[in-house]
């Protein structure tokens, strides 16, 4: 079985985020290091692929030939990595990211596809849903546990009461939720193994993707502009005078939260 488990790169969220000034897009240029969000997907992958011949294949999108974070992905002992770097994917909206993975993707002929439930840094939220649609598949969301009976998935889908329980043949696109399996460090010796793992690093000519498609040009959406958030007011100092709890009551019914 090969899963195929999407990561994103990102800026370190650690780090005060920059934005170029002319795009207004996030400033990319620096280190970029795996999307904690996608370190679960990661994980879910590992345990799924488990088996004899079963592995696990990363895909990415990435400016700058970017591999830091496949490597930690790797590191945790993802198999191979593809990643499609290429300058015309500067500027990419959501849908032109999600055409050049699903292209991507297609190559590496998944049993199953592995996505975060969004980033850290875009947090859209609409990718995974439009590569099931791109590719054909059935998509299943908020996994927050996963299990493969023959060629059925069974997913307990995470909802605001519950959860539902889905099935559906494979292969399909899941999303992930931060709660579906702990990720696993990377090992001393996973770190060394990494180094040397196979990362296919395609151009969107190499995919078959027309470059009217993605980047600025395929883009439907534009930043015209970015303004300063309002800084955060200093707050007021309560001393409780033996009236601490009326108060706190009286501020929350101000704000109707109660
Ligand atoms: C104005 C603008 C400019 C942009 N410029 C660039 C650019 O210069 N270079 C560039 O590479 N991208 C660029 N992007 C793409 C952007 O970084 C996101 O990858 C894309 O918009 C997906 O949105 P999201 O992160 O909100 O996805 P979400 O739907 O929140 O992501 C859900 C999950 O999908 C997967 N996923 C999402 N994006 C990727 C990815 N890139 N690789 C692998 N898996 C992924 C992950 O598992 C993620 O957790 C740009 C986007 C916009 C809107």
């Amino acid at each position: 079985m090969n899963v195929v488990v999407c990561v994103k790169q990102i800026p370190d969220p650690a780090a005060p985020p920059a934005l170029d000034p002319t795009t207004h897009t996030l400033d990319r240029t620096g280190k970029l290091i795996l999307d904690d969000s996608d370190a679960y997907g990661v994980e879910m992958g590992l345990q799924l692929a488990s088996g004899e011949g079963d592995e696990v294949t990363l895909v990415s999108m990435a400016p700058g030939g970017e591999v830091s974070g496949l490597r930690t992905a790797l590191a945790m002992g993802a198999a191979k990595a593809i990643l499609v770097s290429d300058d015309a994917l500067a500027g990419s909206d959501a849908l032109g990211t999600a055409k050049v993975l699903a292209a991507a993707i297609r190559r590496a002929e998944p049993d199953l596809v592995l996505t975060a439930t969004e980033s850290t840094d875009g947090y859209t939220g609409t990718i995974p849903a439009q590569l099931a649609e791109l590719l054909g598949l059935p998509s299943v969301t908020f996994a927050k546990k996963i299990s493969i009976d023959g060629s059925t998935l069974k997913v307990e889908r995470q909802t605001e009461a519950g959860y539902d329980e889905v099935e559906c043949p494979m292969p399909a696109v899941v999303s992930v939720t931060a709660g579906v399996v702990e990720p696993r460090y990377p090992s001393f010796k996973g770190i060394m193994a990494a180094k040397s793992k196979p990362v296919d690093i395609l151009t969107v000519d190499d995919l078959g993707v027309s470059k009217d498609e993605v980047g600025a040009t395929g883009a439907g959406q534009e930043i015209t502009g970015v303004a300063k958030a309002e800084d955060r007011g200093a707050g007021e100092i309560v001393v409780d005078e033996g009236d601490g709890a009326q108060r706190i009551v009286a501020f929350l019914q101000e704000l109707k939260v109660i």
